[in-house]
């Protein structure tokens, strides 16, 4: 297939971005790219960039920009991501990680990397909170769950271990990394939109609807790219 698609995935945490991105991956048939498991890839690999990116992650730090941008590069020379399209989940979390790797003229062509369209998952941070708060990751193997009465604090996961609320899913800590994600992440939306890439959608609901609502704002933005109709 020529063209694949190139699609990025925003949302705040919470708002279903990894579930969505994972499914519109295997609909689409390219690779879900998650900074999350390049991270753990580089850490894994034991690369010098790796152990550097491994120490920011055991201190519960944000891996700054210039380091994002070189792990995702390297990954995208490795794997040949923009050839093989992609549904980045998680990257870029900057306006300075964007224009690093897509470019910073009006059309984004400059660096090659153009994306066909950035959906943004719009659900409200109230309902974030609610979402996080119910959420029990399984720690022995990341299992994750959401239960629907946020006062039972440990649930089975299918390989028997108990799945309970992450240190980091209290609501100050969500509160703050919410309130991170709107001066980090936010100015991403305009961003793209700037560049004539936007689709907002709303994240709201139902998991299956939400996921039919995005194939539909995605498909003016995939019929339009230059490949399949030149
Ligand atoms: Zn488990």
């Amino acid at each position: 297939m020529a063209n694949r698609p190139r699609i990025v995935l925003l949302g705040r945490q919470g708002s279903g971005k990894g579930t969505q991105s994972a499914r519109l991956a295997a609909h689409l048939g390219v690779p879900h790219v998650s900074t999350g498991d390049l991270f753990r890839t580089a850490v894994r690999d034991g690369t010098a960039l790796g152990r550097r990116v491994g120490d920011i992650l055991d201190d519960g730090g944000l891996v700054p920009d210039d380091m994002v941008i070189e792990v995702v590069r390297e990954h995208a020379a490795r794997r040949g991501l923009d050839a093989g399209g992609y549904v980045l989940d998680g990257f870029p979390r900057t306006v300075v990680q964007a224009e690093a790797y897509f470019g910073t003229d009006a059309a984004l062509t400059q660096a090659g990397h153009r994306p066909d369209v950035a959906v943004e998952l719009d659900v409200p941070a109230e309902l974030v909170l609610a979402r996080l708060a119910a959420r029990r990751v399984c720690p022995v193997d990341g299992w994750t769950t959401t239960v629907e009465d946020p006062t039972v604090e440990a649930v089975r996961c299918p390989d028997g271990h108990l799945a309970v609320q992450r240190p980091d899913d209290t609501p100050e800590a969500i509160g703050r990394r919410l309130a991170l994600y709107e001066v980090e992440t936010g100015p991403l939306g305009p961003w793209f939109a700037a560049h004539g890439l936007l689709a907002r959608v709303d994240g709201t609901g139902d998991p299956d609807v939400v996921f039919q609502r995005i194939l539909d704002e995605l498909e003016p933005f995939l019929d339009r790219s230059p490949a399949t109709t030149g």
